[in-house]
């Protein structure tokens, strides 16, 4: 008897990526049985973004159903029901630990083996963990790190056990950000470490830095800044207790998040697919080198048609649209058909407190300044953008309207003169911002 489960197309991953695939595949016309989704989670697809936000508020916090995908773009929420009713075979808990991409096989850890025609590898991101930069000592109790769902429980658990407690947060990125201040708003006494000179340094230059450093230092979060932490105290429980930085400061802890970065999960797949950047290699179609292969979502490095280079984009706007294009050259390849080339312009944004930023574009180039970058001002709204070659290439808004997101976009995308900064300031900003 064979044990080998055959299907037309194959999802690796139940993230982000693979949800809003799945509703492609059904907007294009999907049978019964012809596609599964394999997924190490044990919950349907789910906007990840929300577990390092509302998921950690004391109070009204998100829980599924409520943010399964697609919601997090304004569609309908795709419940595990919603997959069986349209024959997708939805495989959750279900870890697949080798990948044979010529005989196009998959094999679970448990020893289940997939067929599939077309694979769509949707594994994303893994955090990496502190023992890589040859710090010990992070499998202490109340030590997390954040990337699936149920790490995120254990960490709302831990947030309701040690009530008032101290928390350290060690990275300065989004997720150190966003995790340091749902856990303040959850009142404990919260200390941000990082080596950097100031937070979210991949994106944020020294000024727009100063706003949240500011912001947050009113909120009561301290920020370290300029070491790292290089071991931890822990009881006789095995709890930690303390953070010891290399500055030789130790900082008493109840809880410790680490948020220090990601690497795309990419392992099951080497020496038999084309890598580039960290990433898988892919056509503006996501396919890789291997026939009826594609990449999508973090793990893809694609060809960036606007820069005309190969880049990897770690964001959940990039997972939905990567998703649904494979998806459509997928479906138009099969009926002899091309589809015009990934055309994307780069969108990250975060949310923490009552602040929220969008970001379109690239960071390159100059920064001009405009609005009233003051963290102690009512209105917090500023804006940014960067100029390279005479040309607004990069926009950043804090505090803006959809419309005035929506502008930023546009001009991420048309990249006008940088002279069209001092048309808005003539003319009053259509954005509404005094420049
Ligand atoms: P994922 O959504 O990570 O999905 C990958 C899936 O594959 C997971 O379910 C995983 O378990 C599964 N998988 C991996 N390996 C295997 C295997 N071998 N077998 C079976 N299944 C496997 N981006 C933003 O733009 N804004 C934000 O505010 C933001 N906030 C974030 C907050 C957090 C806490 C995190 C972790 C990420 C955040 N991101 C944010 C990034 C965004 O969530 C990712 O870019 C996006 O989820 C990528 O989608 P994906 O489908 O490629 O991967």
């Amino acid at each position: 008897i064979s044990l080998k489960k055959s299907f037309k197309y194959v999802i690796i991953g139940g993230g982000v990526a693979a949800g809003y695939a799945a509703r492609e595949f059904v907007k294009q016309g999907l049978e019964p049985g012809e596609l599964a989704i394999i997924s190490k989670e044990a919950v349907a697809p789910y906007e990840r973004p929300a577990l390092s936000k509302g998921y950690l508020l004391p109070e009204g916090a998100t829980r599924l159903p409520g943010f399964h995908v697609c919601v997090g773009s304004g569609g309908e929420k795709l419940l595990p029901e919603w997959y069986a009713e349209k024959g997708i075979v939805l495989l959750l808990s279900t870890e697949i630990v080798e990948a044979d991409l010529h005989s196009k096989i998959l094999t679970s850890a448990t020893g289940g083996m997939f067929e599939f025609e077309t694979l769509i590898i949707a594994t994303g991101s893994r955090v990496i963990r502190l023992t890589e930069f040859g710090v010990q000592g992070d499998h202490a109790k109340n030590i997390f790190y954040l990337r699936e769902i149920s790490d995120a429980d254990k960490l709302v658990e831990a947030i309701r056990a040690k009530k008032n407690g101290k928390v350290v947060i060690v990275g300065g990125g989004y997720i150190g950000l966003e995790v340091g201040a749902a856990i303040r708003i959850n009142k404990f006494d919260v200390t941000m470490v990082f080596p950097e000179p100031w937070c979210m340094p991949r994106l944020f230059t020294k000024e727009i830095a100063a706003f949240y450093e500011g912001y947050y230092a009113n909120e009561g979060v301290q920020m370290i800044k300029g070491t790292t932490a290089v071991g931890f105290d822990v009881d006789t429980n095995g709890e930690v207790k303390a953070v010891k930085l290399k500055d030789g400061r130790v900082l008493q802890a109840d809880i410790v998040v680490v948020g220090v970065g990601a690497k795309p999960l990419i392992d099951l797949f080497k020496g038999q697919v084309g890598e580039e950047k960290g990433g898988i290699q892919t056509d503006g179609m996501f396919e890789t080198d291997v026939p009826d292969v594609y990449a999508v979502g973090d793990v893809a490095t694609f060809h960036m048609k606007l820069y005309d280079d190969m880049r990897r984009v770690e964001h959940v706007d990039h997972a939905r649209k990567s998703a649904e294009h494979a998806v459509r050259a997928i479906r138009a390849s099969e009926e002899g058909k091309c589809i015009e080339e990934y055309d994307y312009v780069p969108y990250s944004y975060s949310r923490a407190f009552d602040l929220s930023w969008t970001f379109y574009g690239d960071n390159v180039g100059d920064l001009l300044l405009f609005g009233d970058p003051n963290p102690a001002s009512s209105q917090l709204k500023f804006g940014a953008a960067w100029i390279k070659d005479g040309r607004i290439v990069g926009a950043f808004l804090e505090g803006g309207t959809d419309e005035e997101n929506k502008a930023i976009a546009k001009v991420a995308r048309a990249q006008p003169s940088a002279e069209y900064l001092d048309t808005l300031k003539r003319e009053g900003s259509s954005l509404h911002i005094s420049m």
